[in-house]
């Protein structure tokens, strides 16, 4: 059997749009699951785009999740170069080629000309195809204005009637009427390709087996069948996806901070959470499983699981996911993921590995994190009647009294660390006969400044330390003085 080939195949945009990653990645688990080769080949013959460091992008995307090419652009391998616009010279040839049998002509039509040509067109119906008298220039009359050195591009030639028919994987059978297809140029002015013609070129020469793209080319598909077949050469396995929608109208969109991996990233969602749900937007694994890692997939991953109905993209459920992962990593890991998130706000001199022992079972994505840990810093203005609270029996007048008493007991603590600090507590709970939450609940509201915390009234002294927590104790006392008053 032949090997299984695929590639991943982006245009240099300057960003990694979520709908091409995860063609990239099912590219990869096809290759993968079945011992191919997967492979990466930069499509940049649209020079008029060309975006700076674009090229870097897409290779640090595909280096963060784990999509390892077995050649590319920077590796090399046995059919390069991979970027396109340096096989300016192999496209030439085979559109020359393509001419000697037919399947294409010289079209040497000024812009002006077709323009004012298909204003002319009164049949709408009519495709572009019929208004361009080149295709039937002699060969003499071609040599001719080549030898002028006139200004052509290629165009690709269509039957005039008859239908082609191709076989996508996931939609089936599809068939056009070739009266439907347009002479679209294969090479530009300027010997560039365009990508009707450079995906069929080198999705042969690079021995493509199963090319995977957007369902946005379904329609052009037939007019590359009709190129390998005027070439003579065999036609890939066809697997067309749905777009990625963010809703069942919408685009993902890159404006609103929803269409682009890197987006997604600096909010602090981890690469392997992103890759795990957007393999799921379009594929089932045929089992109830949800989490899945690449390397799992390489093994377990098959077409047949591929859906044609457009996948919508649920923020919500890859927070929740993004969350799973965040819990799963050790504390160690998590710690360091934290890191740069503590510093945007904390003192370096706070105990992180302790906070993040509190926050990583609360945290969805990362950069939560600032907004959360803030209150460490400097204690939020609140309002008092977060201390009256139904089922901790609490309420301004017994806050203050066990906040005072609070005050009182804990200065008498003279080693700061959570034992000491839970032991006074229970002394002072047992001494004044109250329920726990009568004094945890006021302590906790005067350390924090808030409604929820991450960490109890005890963690939350420990991490503040003696002075601070002292400080914030008055600052409640004060507060509820000034009330009770
Ligand atoms: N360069 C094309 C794009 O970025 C790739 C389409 C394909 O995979 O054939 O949309």
């Amino acid at each position: 059997m032949k090997e299984v080939r695929t590639r991943f195949a982006p245009s240099p945009t300057g960003y990694m749009h979520i709908g091409n990653l995860r063609t990239a990645i099912y590219e990869y688990l096809i290759a993968k699951s079945q011992g191919g080769k997967f492979l990466l080949r930069i499509e940049d013959t649209d020079q008029a785009r060309f975006v700076e460091g674009a090229i870097e992008v897409i290779l640090k995307t595909l280096s963060i999740v784990g999509l390892k090419y077995d050649e590319g652009p920077d590796i090399g391998g046995p059919f390069g170069p991979y970027v396109q616009s340096q096989r300016k010279s192999i496209y030439k040839d085979y559109a020359d080629k393509l001419v000697k049998l037919e399947g294409a002509y010289y079209c040497f039509c000024s812009k002006e000309r077709l323009e004012s040509s298909k204003k002319n067109n009164d049949s709408t119906s009519d495709p572009f195809k019929h208004m361009c008298h080149c295709k039937n220039l002699s060969v003499s009359e071609v040599s001719e204005k080549l030898k002028s050195n006139e200004p052509y591009v290629i165009r690709q030639r269509i039957p005039e009637g008859g239908t082609t028919s191709f076989h996508d994987l996931v939609y089936g059978t599809v068939t056009v009427e070739n009266s439907e297809l347009d002479e679209g140029v294969l090479l530009k002015s300027d010997g560039l390709p365009t990508y009707n013609f450079a995906n069929v070129v080198d999705d042969h020469l690079m021995e493509i087996t199963h090319v995977v793209r957007g369902s946005e080319y379904l329609s052009s598909t037939p007019k590359y069948n009709l190129l390998y077949t005027a070439f003579g050469w065999d036609i890939p396995e066809y697997i067309h996806l749905p777009p990625i929608m963010k809703t069942a109208e919408k685009k993902l969109s890159k404006r609103e901070g929803d269409a682009s991996f890197e987006d997604f990233i600096s909010k602090g969602y981890l690469p392997e959470a992103i890759v795990n749900y957007i393999v799921l937007l379009g594929w089932n694994p045929g089992s109830n499983e949800e989490f899945f890692s690449l390397q799992e997939l390489e093994k377990s991953f098959n077409t047949e699981g591929l859906s044609k109905s457009p996948a919508i993209f649920d923020l919500n459920k890859l927070k929740w996911m993004n969350g799973e992962y965040l819990r799963r990593l050790s504390l160690e890991d998590f710690n360091a993921l934290a890191l740069p998130y503590y510093k945007q706000v904390l003192d370096s001199k706070m105990d992180f590995k302790k906070i993040s022992a509190l926050l990583q079972k609360r945290t969805e994505i990362l950069s939560e994190i600032p907004e959360k840990v803030d209150f460490l810093n400097s204690l939020p203005d609140y309002d008092i009647m977060l201390y009256v609270h139904k089922k901790m029996k609490t309420d301004v007048a017994n806050s203050l009294n066990n906040l005072r008493a609070a005050k009182e007991a804990m200065s008498t603590i003279e080693t700061w660390d959570l034992a000491n600090i839970e032991e006074n507590l229970a002394n002072l709970i047992s001494k004044l006969e109250v329920k726990n939450g009568q004094v945890l609940w006021p302590l906790r509201t005067a350390l924090s400044g808030l409604e929820s915390s991450p960490g109890g009234a005890l963690e939350l002294a420990e991490l503040l330390g003696k002075t601070e927590t002292l400080r914030r104790i008055e600052v409640g006392i004060s507060k509820l003085t000034n009330t009770a008053s």
